[in-house]
């Protein structure tokens, strides 16, 4: 997607703050960190959001989940815990239109969001 902005950082067209690369995904630390861990998780396939995963995505889907799960542990989250979220379309709060996962760790987070 060319005017996709994590498709660009993917690309290397756009700088990025990486912590993990392989074949299928990318992970780099949020522009804007909300926690002091704050690194967002996405595979290299142009997905736009949650909705949009198909039953093809299946298996990308489940290890997007353990990198996520073993990224937030090498990130120092595994004995205090992080937040897992994946924002989705308006009502979800979804600025980028390229699926992501946020990892956010390293402080207390309240519950529920605003
Ligand atoms: P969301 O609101 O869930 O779509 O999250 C998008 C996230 O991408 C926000 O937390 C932004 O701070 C982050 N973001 C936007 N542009 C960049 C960038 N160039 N590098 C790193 N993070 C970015
Ligand atoms: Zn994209």
């Amino acid at each position: 997607m060319t005017d996709c902005i994590f498709c660009k950082i993917i690309a290397g067209e756009i700088p990025s703050r990486k912590i993990y690369e392989d074949d299928e995904f990318l992970a780099f630390h949020d522009i804007t960190p909300q926690a002091p861990v704050h690194f967002l998780l996405i595979p290299k396939k142009h997905i736009r959001n949650i909705m949009e995963l198909e039953p093809e995505d299946s298996v990308l889907a489940g290890r997007l989940l353990n990198k996520a799960q073993e990224l937030a542990k090498e990130q120092g989250c595994a004995e205090e815990g992080a937040r897992f979220v994946i924002n989705c379309k308006t009502n979800g709060g979804q600025t980028v239109d390229h699926l992501h996962i946020h990892v956010l760790g390293g402080r207390f987070l309240t519950w529920p969001p605003g």
